[in-house]
């Protein structure tokens, strides 16, 4: 059985003080908790430097948030997958929905720096979802499969081996309301099904994720189901407490 995945996305939050003692404590935990799951730390790139000690625990790893579609050049701003990889991080979120509408990527350009990780081999975290519309008028695994056909379009039928899904719909994140379970298991088992029948990998292989607040109270309910692979945290990893329970619960 694969580990459960859980990963926090810190989005534009903490500063320098904040993360390192965040991370002074979460090191500690370390020490005094045998991990055996997944965890996945995604503070904003910036602040890597704080997160040197910790990162060669066993079951530990950085993710970045964001990468660019190109390997270098004139793209002021941006940060390419060889940098990210250089100061060793393992994942990257690609198609936050935040990203989706703040910043209007699109599921070609999505696709691309889908295929950019895979390339340099850097596990993509792509999120899928859909918004409140959407879910109204029945479309959520419309979205979902346009989402994930484009992958597979563009980086081929090996996209998914090796990746990490997270289900996030739109109108359950930073709510503190999370879907209910009936319903994200609904549209794993459709993710789940649709990648294997659409691309070489097989069902139980495909690995997805659940996030829209996600806490430490409802974590329960999505561990103790075969369906759900891991969780994305938003605010839950902002918040030492928060994210070292939902931690224990799940190991
Ligand atoms: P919340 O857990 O704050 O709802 O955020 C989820 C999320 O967007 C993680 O990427």
């Amino acid at each position: 059985m694969n580990k459960f995945i859980i990963a926090g996305n810190w989005k534009l939050n903490g500063n320098n003080i904040l993360i390192s003692n965040f991370i002074k404590k979460l090191k500690m935990f370390f020490k005094t908790h045998s991990i055996i799951n997944t965890i996945i730390f995604i503070p904003p790139i910036v602040y890597i430097n704080n997160i040197k000690d910790i990162i060669q625990e066993k079951n530990f790893f950085l993710g970045a948030q964001n990468v660019d579609l190109n390997l270098s050049g004139a793209f002021t701003g941006e940060i390419s997958v060889n940098m990210i990889k250089d100061i060793g991080v393992k994942y990257v979120i690609i198609g936050h929905s935040e990203r989706r509408i703040l910043h209007y990527e699109n599921n070609k350009c999505i696709a691309q720096k889908f295929k950019i990780l895979k390339s340099k081999k850097i596990i993509p975290i792509l999120c899928l979802g859909e918004n409140l519309k959407e879910k109204n008028f029945n479309k959520s695994e419309l979205i979902c499969r346009k989402q994930i056909d484009e992958i597979i379009t563009i980086v081929g039928k090996n996209a998914f081996q090796n990746s990490i899904i997270a289900y996030e719909p739109i109108w359950a994140i930073g709510t503190g309301q999370a879907a209910d379970l009936k319903y994200v298991i609904k549209m794993h088992k459709f993710i789940k099904t649709y990648i294997s029948e659409n691309s070489n990998i097989n069902i139980h292989d495909v690995i997805v994720q659940y996030g829209g607040s996600v806490n430490e109270n409802n974590i329960e309910q999505f561990f103790n189901t075969n369906d759900i692979n891991g969780v994305l945290l938003g605010n839950s990893a902002l918040i030492y407490e928060k994210f070292t329970k939902i931690i224990k619960i799940t190991n």
